[in-house]
C-alpha cells in the first residue's frame, strides 16, 4: 500500500470546498490551512487565464520533515501516509524549516506541528479524505500508488504529470495533471500582497510575506489594490495563497553566538593547553572557560525558548530519533557541557588549591577539543536537513562554523584581557576575522546551487538584509573589530565586542533571510 494524491487541474474550479471540507473534518482552527488552493493568473485583459492549484503536504516517500523530526512525531505509516503525533511534538519547527513546500504549521490551540495527513482516520474505516469526497469535479483522486489498477495509477499513469520541486529529491507522491509551471515554483512570480484577489493593502508597503495578512484577510486600511490597471501591468501574479510563516526567530542566530562562544573559548583553551602555542593557566580556564560555561547555559536557554512545548524538552532525551540532527544535538551539547564542565571544575580545584589536578589538564583537554569543534561545526549539519531553505546546504557551513567559534572564542577573551588574561586573543581574533571574511565571501558570493539559494544571498548583500549584513556584519563585525583589536587593551575591549556583535548580525541575516522565502 502506498498511499498519494493525484490533481486534475482542468478540473478543478477553484471553489475551495476542499479546503473547507479539511477544515470541517480535521477541526483546523483559523488562520492555518492543512489545503489550500493557490490562484495565479496570467495574461492582460481580455486575454487572461485563473489556475488553480490544489496545495498540501506531498507525502513524501523520502520525507525530509521525517528525517528532521528529533522525537518521532512526524513519521512514515508502512501505507505510505506522512502522519503526526501531536502528543509527542515539542514544537521544535524543524519539520517546517525541512518541507520544502509550507506544508506544515504550528496549530496556534496545541502549539505543535501539523499539516494534511491524508484522513487517516477515514482511511482506517474505508473511506476517503474528507477533499475527494467533497470535490464536485472530481479533480482530486486519492488512492493506492502500488496497485496498478487502482484509479489513481491509471491516471497518472497515462496522463502527463508534474509534481512540486522535483530537484529536491524528496520523491512527493501528489501529482499534477496539466500542473501550471507559474503555480508549481513558488519563485515564478512575486508574492506582492498589493496584489492579491481578497486582500486590501497594508498601510506601508510590506517588505515580506510573513508581515503581511494571510489572503482574505482584511487589513485595518488602505484601498483595494485588484483592478483593471493592475491586471494590465501585470502579466502573470499570485492572485490566492496562504500565509508563509517564520518559525525560527531571533533566538536561532542568538544560539548560534553563544553556542560560538561556548565552543571557541574553550577550543582556544584546549589548543594552548595540548600544544603549547600559548600559555594556559588554571586562572585562564576558570575565569575565560567560566565564561564559556554561562554561554553554553543560555544557548540551551535560547534553544528552549524558541521551542513551542518547552515544557516537553524531555522528549528530546527520552525518544530521541537519532537520524535528526535536532536530536543529536542535544546529546553533543551534553557531551560538550560535560567535557568543558570537568575539566574547568578540575582547573578551578586546582586554582583554588583545594587538590592539585594540574596532571589532568591534559587528558580533558584533549577530550574537550574534539567536542568543542563538534559542538561548534554540528548546527551546518542541522540546516543542511533544512531542506526547505536552500542556502543553509552550503557545504563551507561546517568549516565557517570552525572559525566562527574562533572568532566569538577569540573575541570573548579580548573582551576581558584588561583584567589580567592577555594572551594571544588580539592575534587570534585578527586572524580569525580575515578567515571569516573570506568564508562569508564564498558562502554569499560565489554562484549556489538554486535559485532559492541565489536569492536568499542576493536578498542579504543587496536586498532586505543588505543593510544588517554590510553594517553589523561586514563593518562593525570585522573593519571596525579588526582595527579596534590593534589598538591596544581598551580598543581590544572593543574590538572583542564589536566582533560578537557582528556575529550575531551575520548570523541574523543568514538564519532570517531564506526563511521570508516562499516554499509554495
Ligand atoms: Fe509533507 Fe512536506 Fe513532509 Fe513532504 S516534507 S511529507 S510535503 S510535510
Amino acid at each position: 500500500m502506498n498511499y498519494g494524491f493525484a490533481i486534475d487541474t482542468r478540473s478543478c474550479i477553484g471553489c475551495h470546498a476542499c479546503s473547507t471540507a479539511c477544515k470541517s473534518e480535521n477541526a483546523v482552527p483559523l488562520g492555518v490551512s492543512r489545503t489550500w488552493v493557490k490562484v495565479t493568473e496570467v495574461g492582460v485583459y481580455p486575454d487572461t487565464r485563473r489556475n488553480f492549484q490544489v496545495t498540501r503536504c506531498n507525502h513524501c516517500s523520502d520525507a525530509p520533515c521525517v528525517k528532521i523530526c528529533p522525537v518521532s512525531a512526524m513519521y512514515n505509516r508502512d501505507d505510505g501516509i506522512v502522519e503526526f503525533d501531536p502528543e509527542v511534538c515539542i514544537g521544535c519547527k524543524g519539520c517546517m524549516q525541512a518541507c520544502p513546500y509550507d506544508a506544515i504549521y504550528i496549530d496556534p490551540e496545541t502549539q505543535t506541528a501539523a499539516k494534511c495527513h491524508f484522513c487517516a482516520h477515514r482511511i482506517e474505516v474505508g473511506q476517503e479524505p474528507a477533499c475527494v469526497t467533497v470535490c464536485p469535479t472530481h479533480a482530486i483522486l486519492a488512492g493506492d500508488l502500488d496497485d496498478p489498477a487502482s484509479e489513481i495509477s491509471r491516471v497518472v499513469s497515462s496522463n502527463s504529470v508534474t509534481v512540486r520541486k522535483p530537484e529536491q529529491g524528496t520523491g512527493p507522491k501528489l501529482f499534477y495533471i496539466d500542473g501550471h509551471d507559474i503555480s508549481l515554483h513558488p519563485t515564478a512570480l512575486d508574492h506582492d500582497v498589493a496584489g492579491l484577489m481578497f486582500t486590501e493593502a497594508p498601510r506601508a508597503a510590506p517588505a515580506y510575506t510573513d508581515q503581511v495578512a494571510e489572503a482574505g484577510e482584511m487589513m485595518a486600511d488602505g484601498p483595494i489594490r485588484v483592478a483593471p490597471g493592475r491586471m494590465a501591468e501585470h502579466m502573470a501574479q499570485v492572485a490566492y495563497r496562504a500565509r508563509s510563516v517564520v518559525p525560527w526567530h531571533w533566538q536561532v542566530p542568538a544560539y548560534m553566538v553563544t553556542k560560538g562562544i561556548g565552543a571557541g573559548v574553550f577550543a582556544l583553551l584546549a589548543l594552548g593547553s595540548l600544544f603549547g602555542w600559548w600559555v594556559v593557566s588554571a586562572r585562564d580556564v576558570v575565569w575565560i572557560g567560566g565564561i564559556g560555561l554561562l554561554a553554553q547555559v543560555a544557548t540551551v536557554g535560547l534553544l528552549l525558548a524558541d521551542l513551542e512545548r518547552a515544557d516537553r524538552f524531555l522528549n528530546l532525551i527520552l525518544r530521541p530519533q537519532f537520524k535528526s540532527w535536532i536530536a543529536r544535538a542535544v546529546f553533543i551539547l551534553i557531551g560538550m557541557s560535560v567535557a568543558t564542565g570537568s575539566w574547568w571544575l578540575a582547573e578551578l580545584l586546582t586554582y583554588v588549591q583545594v587538590v592539585d589536578l594540574t596532571w589532568l589538564r591534559l587528558p580533558l583537554a584533549g577530550v574537550t577539543l574534539p567536542m568543542t569543534a563538534l559542538g561548534a561545526s554540528y548546527t551546518a549539519f542541522l540546516f543542511a536537513q533544512c531542506e526547505g531553505r536552500d542556502l543553509w546546504q552550503s557545504p563551507l557551513m561546517p568549516l565557517h562554523l570552525l572559525v566562527q567559534a574562533i572568532v566569538a572564542g577569540a573575541a570573548t577573551w579580548l573582551a576581558i584581557a584588561p583584567l589580567g588574561f592577555e594572551g594571544p586573543a588580539a592575534t587570534l581574533l585578527i586572524g580569525a576575522l580575515v578567515v571569516d571574511a573570506v568564508a562569508i565571501l564564498g558562502e554569499l558570493g560565489t554562484s549556489h546551487a538554486s535559485e532559492l539559494a541565489s536569492r536568499a544571498a542576493r536578498d542579504i548583500t543587496s536586498g532586505p538584509w543588505s543593510a544588517t549584513f554590510w553594517i553589523g556584519a561586514i563593518l562593525v563585525g570585522h573593519v571596525i573589530a579588526l582595527l579596534l583589536a590593534l589598538g591596544g587593551p581598551i580598543g581590544g575591549v572593543l574590538g572583542g565586542l564589536a566582533a560578537l556583535a557582528g556575529l550575531y548580525a551575520y548570523e541574523h541575516v543568514f538564519v532570517m533571510a531564506p526563511q521570508h522565502l516562499p516554499n509554495s
